[in-house]
């Protein structure tokens, strides 16, 4: 068995601790004895990588860095993520790159960054005249995303960081989960993420999978090929403190 995570844009699209959801499935690999590669696909990268690879990842970023990514994912990237997930590849995409995998992000100034649209949604940043979505947040996951996995999820609550000027709209994609702090996907439904296949975006920041160990083992067994059981189970008592310790927040 063997992890290899496409890691797009690493330099471009990575805000507020996303590398650390690298990190964690590595050491959570490594940890078990896995093998795991990371391959970093910035711009200049053809889709070699994206193929041979059976977790795909993508980070935050400012308005800018999405102007400069958005034309290299929808033209030469996008359609191959687009095959990889529909075909169950799993892929956990952050912030700026969530929105990208809608219809479209419309930014800040107004103008509109043509989405993948993997996920049926679409985001408005409204710019200044409204505040963003920032601060720490809390959700209870949609048992939509555990229920095919035979091993139940110990915790059903998900932890993190969000800071997004963009309100997202779900259409029929389900939600990651329900809104317990926050703001999540716009602040008005208390809707945060969605989920499609294997795939998953949300706004969670912080970096999401340290804080929530059993999220990455999901997409780790998802990889693999193998039911969430089968992973050799790791002592995440720090994890978990981590994990309690975001929940006690006011
Ligand atoms: N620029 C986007 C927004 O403000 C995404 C921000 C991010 O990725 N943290 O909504």
């Amino acid at each position: 068995m063997k992890l290899t995570i496409a890691w797009l844009y690493p330099n471009l699209m990575g805000t507020y601790g996303d590398r650390g959801n690298i990190i964690a499935l590595v050491k959570r690999c490594q940890w078990r004895g896995i093998e795991v590669e990371v391959k970093e696909m910035g711009l200049a990268e053809d889709n070699e990588s994206l193929i041979s690879s059976n977790l795909i990842f993508m980070g935050g970023a400012q308005d800018r860095q999405q102007r400069i990514v958005s034309d290299d994912i929808f033209r030469n990237k996008g359609p191959l993520i687009l095959d990889l997930v529909n075909r169950g590849i799993p892929a956990l995409f952050v912030c700026a790159s969530y929105q990208f995998m809608g219809h479209f992000y419309r930014s800040a100034d107004g103008v509109d960054i043509p989405g993948l649209g993997l996920f049926d949604l679409h985001t408005v940043n409204p710019g200044r005249r409204v505040s963003r979505c920032i601060g720490n947040i809390v959700i209870e996951l949609s048992p939509d995303l555990f229920g095919r996995a035979a091993a139940k999820p110990v915790r059903t609550t998900l932890v993190g960081f969000e800071n997004h000027g963009g309100r997202t709209y779900l259409g029929q994609t389900k939600p990651l989960g329900r809104v317990i702090k926050g703001y999540g996907n716009n602040g008005d439904d208390r809707t945060e993420g969605a989920i499609y296949k294997n795939a998953i975006g949300c706004y969670f920041h912080g970096p999401l999978l340290p804080r929530n160990p059993q999220l990455a083992d999901l997409l780790i067994s998802r990889a693999l090929g193998v039911d969430l059981r089968e992973l050799k189970k790791l002592p995440d008592f720090l994890e978990e403190k981590a994990h309690r310790e975001a929940l006690s927040r006011d």
